[in-house]
């Protein structure tokens, strides 16, 4: 199922009410951390439908359907936002839609407020080319700011063993930034482990990862990489960069 919008309902911002809540919502990340850190990803995921509701959305960039399989079995009818830039991958797009007829969630498309031509025509043609922090800035960043606000809290795919950035991550954090819980179910798994769950459970996959493509990102920005070779080599393959800066 596909929607464009959200079915859970923010709190104004800004109240005080809003703050109590907030620092509430940190203290609370902050002490069951270390309680789930051995648990099961489904007993990670169960505790956040658990302690939020419908105020949690799952993120997923449809490399794999591994944290949508996980969340739906736990919790069917879960929001499942996807970034979708502009750039993606035909191949990406089709497994976005394959995902959403598939399994039980509430698949929600999010969009830049610019089209890729109004981009161009606004900051001229190619900004990933000249200046990928910013273009990842307008057309990521910032429409997932957007998607996240009526949420207390968010699932991602994130694994420690992705990016340096990403080794210290833990299954519940606090993210300041954002002023939400996020939640990692299996930031502790190895890519053996992903692939053991894919085999197991028949999850749907980006038929890109037999095509040479072990992470997959826009299509502008993501080539193909060697056999063995560090899965993330090919993302923004010679500019340094590493991140989108969603996860940062
Ligand atoms: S990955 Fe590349 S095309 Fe996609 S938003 Fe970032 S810079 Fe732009």
């Amino acid at each position: 199922m596909t929607s464009s919008g959200s079915r859970a309902t923010a709190p104004a911002r800004s109240t005080p009410e809003r703050s109590q809540e907030l620092s509430t919502l940190e203290r609370f990340a902050l002490a069951v951390a270390d309680d789930l850190a051995d648990a099961s990803a489904t007993d990670i995921i169960a505790w956040a439908v658990r302690a939020f509701g419908d105020r949690i959305v799952v993120t997923s960039s449809m490399t794999d359907a591994v944290i949508v399989h996980l969340a739906a079995t736990v919790q069917p009818g879960i929001d499942v936002i996807f970034l979708d830039t502009g750039y993606h991958f035909p191949e990406t797009a089709g497994t976005r839609d394959a995902v959403a007829a598939t399994y039980q969630i509430n698949l929600i498309n999010v969009t830049p407020s610019r089209t890729v031509a109004e981009q161009d025509a606004i900051l001229g043609p190619r900004l990933y080319a000249r200046n990928p922090d910013l273009c990842c800035y307008l057309r990521k960043v910032v429409p997932l700011e957007r998607a996240l606000a009526p949420y207390a809290a968010w699932i991602t795919g994130v694994r420690r063993e992705e990016t340096a950035a990403r080794s210290d991550t833990r299954v519940v954090e606090w993210n300041a930034k954002r002023q939400m819980v996020k939640v990692n179910p299996i930031a502790a798994w190895t890519s053996q482990q992903v692939d053991d769950y894919i085999a197991d459970h028949g999850v749907l996959v980006n038929p890109l990862l037999e095509d040479g493509y072990p992470s997959i990102g826009c299509q502008t920005c993501t080539m193909r990489v060697e056999p063995g070779a560090d899965p993330r080599s090919g993302r923004w393959a010679g500019t340094g960069k590493t991140e989108c800066g969603l996860h940062l």
